[in-house]
């Protein structure tokens, strides 16, 4: 299958190209995304054949649905990434919370965020193909916190690839921000900016906007390309667990074929409800899915209202910070797949130019016939870590928690929920300390917090967590939040 632009095409770039094209190059016509020219559909005999295959079976069958240019054994080595998983025989576990409550558990891989779940493969066969090819690439990559530990730990010491990620100095968590400054690798760098997520990711596009940058990276013979969610690469694989998810509740008897689910995700930059939106597309019954922001609610009000706006927003920083989004990017994806790539053009342009954009009351409808938006604040998603842990003796990390409040407002339907946990506790110590120890935890470092809340719940920190604290720091540099700065040590380090 070939590949197709959300917002038309220039007449300058191909009017279709391959999977392997659209990774390489994830940057479509007018600035747009690639999508797949169509879904292929699951029907009851697809399912039927699902039933006893495991999870990497599972995805490679899904895969071959939609006929890409990789190779068959390709694919089935980047999937043997999920072998690295907590539990290789079951890699994305299925929680049961009560009768109709699931918790879709995605954070089982090296990094703790579910991240892992598309980069692992992603960045495995992303590397084979340039290797291949020949080709050299450079990734960058601005983090809050969870892409830039499992870019770094999905490409390390891959061939073709070198990877440089950029961080706000001391607007990570310790956690996040040992897991990239330990990360060893050659082909990785780390570079810490003394300014915020915003500064890291402002930096980071002025150099992908500099003729000069890339010319001189054209000197070098490297090609630049991207890992965060607008490469479909990553999107592909985050069908697959929502489809996984569905399977297993018929596996385990907890609903009949045609039974229509409940999916709640919480969002950032619409990857994951992407992928729940498509897998619904696919066949899969579902009957909404159920959208959830922190304090910064833009897609809350999107799918409540139709409107988009931007203009009078500051990012809020939440104890959520990989749902801190004001511009989601796959939510191109889904208007382009609504309203198609004219309206989507015009659509995105609005939001370029004045800030906002407006569905009219026809398009919200069809909106939101497939979404619900939500938004929980901090001191709600809290109560729920609290009321979770000590009634259900189930830790959920902040931005998990936050779809407790989809929950609540649907679980009187009786029907079977399936709640996205996108990250482990331990990610986020200092928050869940503060909700379990009713708020009077509020300054504390990521071991302690560790540490008293395995002591309160009585459970053990994981290894990959505590061993970082005693690994040695492989990447000390930090800059001032300036470009040429910046662009001093990447070419220092590509020139090595
Ligand atoms: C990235 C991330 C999200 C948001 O996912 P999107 O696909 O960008 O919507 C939510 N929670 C955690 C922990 C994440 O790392």
């Amino acid at each position: 299958m070939n590949f197709i632009e959300t917002r038309g095409n220039d007449g300058v770039k191909p009017k279709e190209v391959t999977f392997s094209q659209a990774i390489e190059n994830p940057s479509a016509s007018f600035g747009g995304l690639y999508i797949p020219k169509f879904l292929p559909q699951i029907d009851k005999k697809f399912i039927d054949e699902c039933m006893d295959l495991s999870y990497k079976e599972l995805t490679l069958k899904i895969i071959k649905l939609f006929d890409i240019d990789i190779d068959d054994d390709i694919l089935k080595n980047a999937v043997d990434l999920y072998d690295n998983f907590d539990n290789k025989q079951d890699p994305v576990p299925l929680k049961k919370i009560n009768n109709i409550l699931f918790i879709n558990e995605l954070y089982h891989g090296p990094t703790r965020a579910f991240k892992d779940m598309a980069l692992q493969p992603f960045g495995d066969i992303l590397s084979t193909l340039a290797k291949k090819e020949n080709n050299n690439y450079l990734i960058l990559a601005a983090t809050s916190g969870d892409t830039g530990p499992a870019t770094l730990n999905s490409f390390a010491n891959k061939d073709n690839i070198k990877v440089v990620c950029i961080y706000p100095e001391g607007g990570t968590s310790d956690v996040q921000k040992l897991q990239m400054v330990t990360q060893k690798g050659k082909n990785l760098k780390v570079v810490g900016i003394r300014g915020n997520f915003d500064d890291a990711q402002t930096a980071l596009k002025a150099l992908l906007n500099s003729n000069k940058f890339k010319n001189k990276l054209n000197n070098l013979h490297i090609k630049l390309s991207a890992a965060n969610s607008v490469n479909f690469g990553r999107i592909i694989f985050q069908i697959v667990y929502h489809i996984n998810a569905y399977i297993k509740l018929l596996k385990q008897n907890e609903i009949n074929y045609a039974d229509e689910i409940y999916i709640a995700v919480p969002s950032g930059n619409f990857g994951d409800a992407l992928g729940a939106y498509y897998a619904k597309k696919m066949g899969i019954k579902i009957r909404k899915i159920l959208i959830v922001s922190n304090s910064n609610n833009i897609l809350n009000d999107f799918i409540n209202t139709g409107i988009y706006d931007i203009r009078e927003r500051k990012l809020i920083k939440t104890i959520s910070p990989a749902m801190d989004i004001l511009i989601s990017s796959n939510v191109e994806r889904l208007i382009y797949d609504k309203f198609g790539a004219k309206r989507c053009k015009e659509l995105m342009s609005n939001l370029k130019e004045k800030g906002y954009y407006k569905l009219d009351s026809n398009e919200l409808e069809i909106l939101q016939k497939d979404f619900r938006g939500y938004y929980c604040d901090d001191a709600q998603t809290k109560h729920y870590i609290s009321e979770y842990s000590f009634m259900n003796n189930y830790l959920l990390d902040p931005h998990t928690a936050t779809c407790i409040k989809a929950y609540d407002d649907i679980k009187c339907a009786k029907r079977k929920t399936v709640i996205c946990s996108t990250a482990q506790w331990t990610k986020f110590a200092p928050a869940v300390l503060d909700a379990i120890s009713c708020g009077n935890k509020t300054k504390i470092n990521d071991i302690d917090a560790l540490e008293n809340v395995a002591k309160i719940m009585n459970i053990e920190i994981p290894k990959s967590i505590s061993n970082l604290f005693i690994k040695p720091i492989l990447h000390k540099t930090v800059i001032d939040n300036d470009q040429s700065q910046l662009e001093n040590e990447i070419f220092k380090f590509l020139e090595e």
